[in-house]
């Protein structure tokens, strides 16, 4: 993976191979999973959500190291979020990646995952990246469903 520079690559190659919040949720309040046809990513996130808070998130599943680095950074934004910080926080992220390459970006708004901001010059990696997120939203809409990225 050449495509992106040093400290960067670094992070995201750090989450790949020590994962945060990996595995199985028994009590999960939400959960879905999301499968990323284009890359063969396939990312399960479980939530625990009370008073429209998460209070816990994990994830499990196989993928290339960038969909594995974004759910794993994703899980460590999200504890202790309000819904609608998630719904924002999602909508940045998307904004971002889908942006032009010669669009200025507000990494301020995007902190840790300011670091996939580099995926958008490659289109056919923004799928790995954003699939955690809508696997996310699917989990947040649905309570237990199933997401096929088109
Ligand atoms: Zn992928």
């Amino acid at each position: 993976m050449d495509e992106f520079d040093g400290l960067y690559q670094e992070v995201i190659l750090d989450h790949n191979k020590n994962p945060r919040n990996f595995g199985r949720m028994e009590l999960a309040s939400h959960k879905a999973l999301g499968h990323n046809p284009l890359c063969g990513d396939q990312i399960e996130i479980y939530l625990y959500v009370e008073n429209n808070i998460i209070k816990d998130v994990m994830f499990n599943g196989v993928g290339c190291a960038i969909s594995k680095a974004s759910a794993s950074i994703m899980t460590t934004v999200l504890k202790g979020k309000s819904i609608d910080e998630v719904n924002e926080l999602f909508n940045e992220f998307h904004k971002a990646l889908t942006s032009r390459p010669d669009e200025p970006i507000d990494t301020s708004k995007l902190g840790k995952l300011a670091v996939f901001a580099g995926v958008r010059e490659f289109p056919v990696r923004v799928k790995c990246a954003t699939l955690p997120w809508h696997t996310l939203m699917e989990a947040l809409e649905k309570k237990d469903s199933i997401l096929k990225m088109e």
